[in-house]
């Protein structure tokens, strides 16, 4: 037997194939009638242009949907779940080479290449499939998912959700069947190269040839009809998911983890915020279409864990019935689909998309949503009015001067830069409001502006000509406020000819990093932890005092998930002499959020546990006495957390910025 002989008859024993062809036409006009009752809704959305740079969008493609990257991070279901995904595109691929041999003419089915995919690897696939099929069924009939994170909304699987997978089953067993009764029937010289196939075929072996055709037949029109009930289901069911999640994962934002708000175009907007479905744009909606119902999201929510109303997968499931059932004219999205109170529980922390397999954009659509309540309606929490009026007025949340915003640098030495930035100046040191009036902060920001005068980094500060970034009032969805603070801030630097800036501040650093290049304002800056690292690695600043202190280290989302600063705080801690660096379960990208993002820290917490407690609770269990920050909002929730927990006698919150202080000396 020569292998590069090898194959086998595509349509053996089956006549009339005209019929076969003759089916496919109903099943693609349904198939293609589903998806198209997706792109109507998908239609409804704005413009957002998610077609360029096709070379990294495909790379995305290849990680998230071909490689399965954030599926694989739960190891049972996520093997399973990329079995299924890899072997159903085996098989797919096997139906389309079947399809160009017989159909086109192009000769591929045989030889090495036949033994090898056609028949070896599409046999073990078939049994992957279906071992990895009855892994579904027992994990969603016999132990389905339970508990907080999908008790507000169960998974609400439809019947052809259900039917899809069985489906799929009975198909893998029909082709099975087929392949053994071919096996038999044509006495196969290659049936070693199909397992499966052959351990069924010798159970078959002692049957009639005649029977053994009837049945083939009977069996081959069965299969073929049930693989055309597949295709009509798949746009109707929950597995549309295998076209909506490559295609959502393809269209994904590629400047995340950045992950800018979109800016608002104050001037021309017909419309703030989003308050109807077709507010968002065709890719939030695509979002809603994409979404599994996993509950991924849920499960590392902060709100969610600490008994809030919040739940994202619940937003975008409610999002995606009020699309889908055309509930708009029943009652209003927002406080009727979309619960207020969810919407400002969010901490836009990020975790849930940092978590999200198929990269769905949660936060914007929260912060959109609240830019409609807020913009359109004036309905926010009562807090926020002081907090609104005191930015407007003062340029920082809590009333104070601005004018005393520089007060905390007296007797420093510091350079207050009242006009242009002198040329041999390193770095801009921008303070923000936690740092310039916050009695704890200042002790932060003086403990750094001590570390690079040690370092000799040449810096300076803006005074009372710097304004808070605008960052509370963007997520809490007053765009008019950010702008006009963000556009006098970017006015200030540019008018300074301000090139590089440092701050303490994670929300600051995001701002004006990647989000007042939107305005004009285009900087290089920088983390002070990642300056501090700098100036250890360059040998400017000489960590050589000991610390005899066990340290747990919390990444602050804006830093870490929304900017990828996770290794510069910890290079600095471990470099200090003495000092123990010890990780929370929940550290860098599934770090837990301290509960101040979003404006979080300027509202009330009436409903659950208390975020920060939930997190200094976890610091406690690692043992440690010190709980390092790299970011003041941190700092001040978790003063108010270790409080809240009677903790103050074995955990203690500093700051990066302070421990580098303590290791360092004085320069002569
Ligand atoms: S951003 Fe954070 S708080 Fe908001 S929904 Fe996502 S996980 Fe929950
Ligand atoms: S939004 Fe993403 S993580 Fe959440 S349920 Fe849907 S697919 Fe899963």
């Amino acid at each position: 037997m020569n292998p590069a002989l090898a194959t086998r008859p595509i349509d053996w024993q089956i006549d009339q194939i005209w019929v076969m062809y003759a089916l496919l036409i109903p099943t693609a006009f349904l198939f293609l009638w589903g998806i198209w009752r997706h792109l109507r809704l998908w239609r409804l959305g704005r413009p957002d242009a998610r077609w360029d740079r096709p070379g990294e969008r495909l790379k995305r493609l290849g990680t998230y949907a071909l490689g399965q990257a954030r599926i694989l991070q739960r190891r049972a279901f996520g093997l399973a779940h990329a079995a299924l995904f890899w072997t159903m595109v085996l098989l797919f691929g096997g139906t389309l080479v079947a399809l160009a041999h017989h159909d086109l003419g192009i000769p591929i089915m045989q030889g090495w290449f036949y033994l090898i995919y056609q028949s070896l690897i599409l046999d073990v696939a078939g049994l992957l499939t279906v071992v990895a099929l009855a892994g579904f069924f027992v994990r969603r009939w016999l132990v389905a998912p339970t508990g907080a994170r999908l008790a507000d909304r169960p998974a609400g699987w439809s019947l052809p959700d259900w039917v899809l997978p069985l489906l799929l089953l009975i198909s893998c067993l029909q082709g099975f069947g087929l392949e053994a009764l071919r096996i038999v029937g044509t006495n196969d010289p290659w049936a070693a190269w199909s397992p499966g196939g052959s351990v069924l075929a010798g159970a078959l072996g002692a049957l009639p040839l005649a029977t053994i055709v009837v049945v083939f037949q009977v069996l081959w029109w069965t299969h073929y009809l049930t693989t055309n009930v597949i295709w009509v289901c798949i746009p109707y069911s929950n597995i549309f998911h295998l076209v909506t999640a490559p295609l959502n994962i393809y269209c994904a934002n590629l400047d995340a983890p950045a992950n800018e708000l979109p800016a608002l175009d104050l001037e021309t907007a017909e419309r703030f915020g989003a308050s109807r479905v077709q507010d968002f744009t065709w890719k939030h909606l695509l979002d809603l279409d994409a979404c599994t119902a996993c509950g991924r999201c849920d499960d590392v929510c902060p709100a969610t864990a600490t008994g809030k109303e919040l739940h994202p997968r619940s937003i975008i499931l409610n999002l995606r019935d009020y699309l889908t059932l055309d509930a708009e004219p029943l009652r209003p999205l927002l406080g009727g689909a979309i619960s207020e109170q969810a919407l400002w529980e969010c901490t836009t922390c990020r975790a849930c998309m940092q978590a999200c397999p198929v990269l769905i954009e949660h936060v914007p659509k929260i912060v959109e949503m609240r830019q409609s309540l807020v913009m359109e309606e004036s309905r926010f929490p009562p807090e926020l009015a002081a907090i609104f009026r005191n930015l407007e007025v003062t340029a920082n949340p809590w009333h104070f001067p601005n004018e005393t915003r520089g007060d905390w640098a007296e007797g420093l030495e510091i350079p207050v830069f009242a006009e242009r930035v002198p040329d041999d100046v390193e770095y801009l040191f921008w303070v923000g409001c936690y740092g310039s009036f916050d009695n704890r902060s200042k002790k932060v920001t003086v403990a750094l502006a001590r570390v690079l005068q040690r370092a000799g980094v040449r810096f300076g500060i803006l005074g009372p000509r710097e304004k808070c970034n605008g960052d509370p009032a963007r997520r809490a969805g007053n765009e008019y406020l950010y702008q006009m603070l963000a556009r006098e801030n970017v006015d200030t630097l540019n008018g300074a000819d301000v090139r590089k800036i440092v701050t303490a501040c994670p929300h600051c650093f995001n701002n004006l990093k990647n989000e007042y290049p939107q305005l004009g304002g285009t900087f290089e800056v920088v983390h002070h932890t990642e300056v501090i690292a700098q100036l250890v690695a360059g040998g400017r600043l000489r960590l050589d005092r000991s610390i005899d202190k066990t340290v747990t280290y919390h990444d602050p989302c804006y830093l870490g998930r929304y900017n990828g600063v996770y290794d510069p705080p910890r290079y600095v801690l471990e470099r200090i002499p003495g000092l123990a660096l010890i990780e929370m379960a929940k550290s860098r990208e599934r770090s837990f959020c301290c509960g101040a993002g979003g404006a979080r820290g300027f509202m009330e917490e009436p409903a659950g546990k208390r975020v920060n407690e939930a997190r200094v609770a976890q610091a406690e269990t690692t043992g440690a006495g010190t709980l390092a920050v790299a970011c003041p909002f941190c700092m001040n929730m978790f003063q108010d957390g270790i409080q809240g927990r009677g903790a103050g006698d074995r955990l203690a919150g500093e700051d990066v910025a302070e421990l580098a202080e303590l290791a360092s000396r004085p320069r002569n």
